[in-house]
Parts: structure tokens; sequence; C-alpha cells
């Protein structure tokens, strides 16, 4: 009997690392933050380990320490207080927002570091939807597309090298590009979160950014997880729009998404939200003794590359910069 021997392969650490064909650096990841209003400021996040919700001034000290372990990407989030927050969520295009102060702060201190602005309603309005509601409480898509754009206008003035909008409204890149470059901001990218699933796996997140919705789900215009081809289609739809880069959310549960829409457009960056959810259930696991969290981490970072993601947006960036280097 003939057969193949794999076990040469694998014999040591060694012959192991010979034999890897994925690494992940720093460069490949996008590291989130969440900003507030006010002044010294670095509030834990309970339900998110490790991460903070900073004030500027903290925000640029927290972001030598990220520099340092090589990440150079970073995703900001507003976490808007109450009282700024309405029907129409129209301080998302404030230029003194939190977003556009803390944009400019990041720019002028750390010119190299690429700072991605989320663009979504949902922080902003008092209902907690990513879009205007009309009086029966439905999302009215098109309206929303210019409340989309202003937003991002305004986080191109201050000084974004890219934005992201991830409302899930149909036409929201072509909407934003065009209010881009109709105000002379076409060196400012757009990085769709082209096929973003109505997903159990944004419960940390929505507690971080307080934005969960006050009633309803998300699932009129987030994808239906139980379809094949639409999130190609989604991705698809946003590289016509324009979409310098696109994205895939969550990562760890849809590796198969990505590797399809990376095998059919692979001149296009993608990149993969590792989410809070799929986070925090490594974190959860590893504190039950039921797996190495350190380990665990590398496996489910690795497999969102290996699947075809050329960026990683991950709560564990940093502590996994900050450990490995290859
Ligand atoms: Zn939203």
């Amino acid at each position: 009997m003939h057969y193949k021997r794999f076990h040469p392969y694998r014999i040591n650490t060694e012959t192991r690392d010979k034999h890897a064909d994925v690494w992940l650096n720093a460069e490949d990841f996008i590291y989130p933050y969440f900003v507030v209003d006010g002044e010294n400021k670095q509030e834990p996040i309970a339900t998110l380990k490790g991460i903070h919700r900073f004030s500027v001034d903290r925000l640029l000290i927290d972001l030598e320490r990220t520099v340092l372990a090589g990440i150079d990407k970073i995703l900001l989030f507003g976490v808007v207080e109450a009282d700024k927050k309405n029907v129409e969520g129209s301080w998302s295009k404030h230029d003194e927002s939190v977003v556009c102060k803390a944009i400019r702060a990041v720019k002028q201190q750390f010119p190299k570091v690429m700072v991605i602005t989320d663009i979504c309603l949902c922080a902003y309005t008092n209902h907690g939807h990513c879009g205007i509601l009309n009086n029966r409480g439905d999302i009215e898509n098109d309206l929303t597309l210019a409340k989309l754009a202003d937003m991002a206008l305004a986080h191109a003035r201050a000084g974004a090298d890219m934005v992201s909008p991830s409302a899930m409204m149909d036409g929201q890149v072509l909407a934003i590009g065009q209010a881009l470059n109709n105000n002379g901001f076409n060196h400012v990218n757009i990085m769709g979160y082209s096929a973003k699933y109505a997903s159990n796996f944004y419960g940390p997140f929505r507690d971080a950014a307080q934005s969960a919705p006050g009633k309803g789900n998300r699932k009129s215009y987030q994808m239906d997880f139980r379809t094949r081809h639409q999130g190609i289609d989604e991705v698809a739809s946003d590289i016509e729009e324009g979409a310098n880069w696109v994205m895939v959310k969550p990562a760890h549960t849809y590796l198969d998404v990505i590797a399809r829409a990376t095998h059919r457009f692979p001149e296009i960056p993608m990149a993969a939200y590792h989410t809070s959810g799929e986070f925090m259930m490594i974190v959860a696991a590893a504190e039950k003794n039921l797996l190495d969290e350190h380990e665990a981490m590398i496996e489910a970072l690795t497999a969102i590359k290996r699947a075809g993601a050329s960026y990683i947006i991950s709560y564990y960036a940093r502590n996994y910069s900050e450990r490995i280097k290859y």
C-alpha cells in the first residue's frame, strides 16, 4: 500500500514554521477605538475585556503604545452623550463631534497613522437605528444616504484618511463617494462594510458604543445569515459604487464569505471584522479554562487571514502585535 507521509512537515517547531505560509503581522491589523467627550477619561468597557472608552487626550496616550506595537491603522467610533442624540442623528455631521476632534488630534500627533472612521447614525440617533425612520418605524434608505454623506464629509474635513459606512443602506458607498468628490476630498478612501450580517456576535460592541436599538432589530437592513450569494453580491455592488476596500463582518463565523469574495475580487483589499462577540467568546472560554486564550487568539486571527482577508479589525490587534513579531 502506498500513501503520502505528512508527519515530516510537522515533526518539530522549526519544521512547522518552515512550512507555515500564513503569517500575521501588526500591519495586517486595524485597531478599533471608542472615543468620548471630556478630558482625562479612560473608562473600561465591562463587556469588552481590556478595551476602554477614551477622551481624546487619553486616546493620544494610549495610541503611543499601539503605534509602538507596530499598528498603523485605527478605526474610530464615537460614543455620544444622550443629550446630543435626536431622531435624525444630526450631531453626526458636526465638526465638533468627538470623532472629528479625535481625527484632528491623532493626525496632528501621529500623521502616519491611518485614521478610518465609522460612518453610521446609530450612535447619534435617540432610537439607536442606523438610519432615518418613517412614521411606521421603518428605515428610510434614501433619506439616510444624505445624512451618511454629510457625516463622511465632516470626517474628511477633519482629516480622516478613510471613511467606512456601516449602516448597510443601499447606495451608501456611491452617495458618500459623490459627496467626497464634489467637495474636493477624492483622496479620502472608502471602506464599505459590504457584507454586514445581522449577527448575534455584536452584543458587547453595542454596550461599548451605547448604540443598541431601543426597539426592534436591524434585520431589515443588515444581511440575513442564511443567504449564500447575497454577501458576494453586496461586495460586488460596493466595488461598483467605488469602494476602495470592502469588508465582511463578522469574520470568524463568515470565513466562507471572505474566501469567496476575495477569490472573485482579488484586486480589492478585503477587511474582516473580528467582532466583539467573537472576541469575548474566546475570552470567556479562557476564563473557564476551556482553552488557552493566547493560542486560540492566534488560531482565530490566522484563520481570517488564511481565508483571504488583507486586514483584520480586532480587539486583539494590540495584544497580538505586542507578543508576536515575525
Ligand atoms: Zn449602525
